[in-house]
């Protein structure tokens, strides 16, 4: 797959035969890291649907100039894709889940603040949704897909439940049943992960009053970032596009 380069929702048309200077992040990327030549092709995308087949018309030591060849419809989005309402764990196994989750096409992050979450200072907690926004759209380079899941600003755990935790499925070790048993019978449109202390059963209770059904993942007790991997990959397998 030619180097995939997000160009930002500034871009929202590019005409075939334009010329588009990269931004510098970007150019930095294509010029020094990949060391690409006039003339490689590579795809550049908005979010906005699709991606950009262009090539490199031009490089001097300010500029990267590419040349846009066409647009292609292409998507590479899951069916049934879940939105993962992920517990606040630490914050390097934060990022790998992010970045695991883009992969494994999840839908949306709702990053939540349970009840024995790694509590992140207020003034912090911008800066951390920014970050994650930026690990999403670098997964989306990467894995192919056009469309930047979104990455939603932090919510108490009971602010996403008492809202949206219908149609959920919550991740708990004591579950009678199966997150694949749940998922071939309906998948979820969502799966809340717990914090490396699990959810409290005040939390499980919560959210199963709403509507969440609650689910295991077998009988070993995974850390946090594994049970979210492990689950996206499921519910992928059995009612997405790894079917
Ligand atoms: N120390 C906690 C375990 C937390 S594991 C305890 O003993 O309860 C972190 C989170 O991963 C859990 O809250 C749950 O959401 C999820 N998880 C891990 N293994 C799981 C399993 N086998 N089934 C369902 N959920 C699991």
């Amino acid at each position: 797959m030619a180097p995939r380069i997000f160009v930002g929702d500034d871009v929202t048309a590019f005409a075939a035969g334009a010329e588009y200077r990269l931004p510098p992040r970007a150019a930095r990327h294509v010029a020094q890291a990949l060391r690409m030549r006039i003339g490689d092709a590579l795809a550049l995308f908005t979010g906005a649907g699709g991606e950009y087949a262009a090539t490199l018309a031009h490089i001097d030591r300010r500029d990267v100039v590419v040349r846009v060849e066409r647009h292609d419809p292409i998507e590479r989005e899951s069916t049934h894709a879940p939105t993962l309402v992920q517990s606040l764990i630490a914050a390097e196994m934060m990022d790998l889940v992010v970045r695991k989750a883009v992969e494994l096409g999840a839908a949306a992050i709702v990053p939540v603040q349970a009840a024995r979450s790694q509590g992140i200072a207020a003034d912090r907690a911008g800066r951390r949704v920014a970050h994650w926004r930026q690990i999403a759209i670098a997964a989306c380079e990467q894995c192919g897909r056009n469309r930047i899941p979104d990455v939603s600003p932090i919510v108490t755990f009971d602010e996403w439940s008492d809202a949206r935790a219908g149609a959920a499925a919550i991740l708990d070790l004591d579950a009678k049943r199966s997150l694949a048993a749940q998922t071939a019978s309906a998948p979820p449109r969502a799966i809340a992960v717990g914090p490396e202390g699990g959810f409290t059963a005040d939390e499980v209770q919560r959210a199963t009053s709403r509507g969440a059904v609650a689910v295991h993942l077998g009988r070993r007790v995974l850390r946090a970032e594994t049970a979210a991997i492990a689950a996206l990959a499921t519910l992928d397998a059995i009612a997405g596009d790894a079917k």
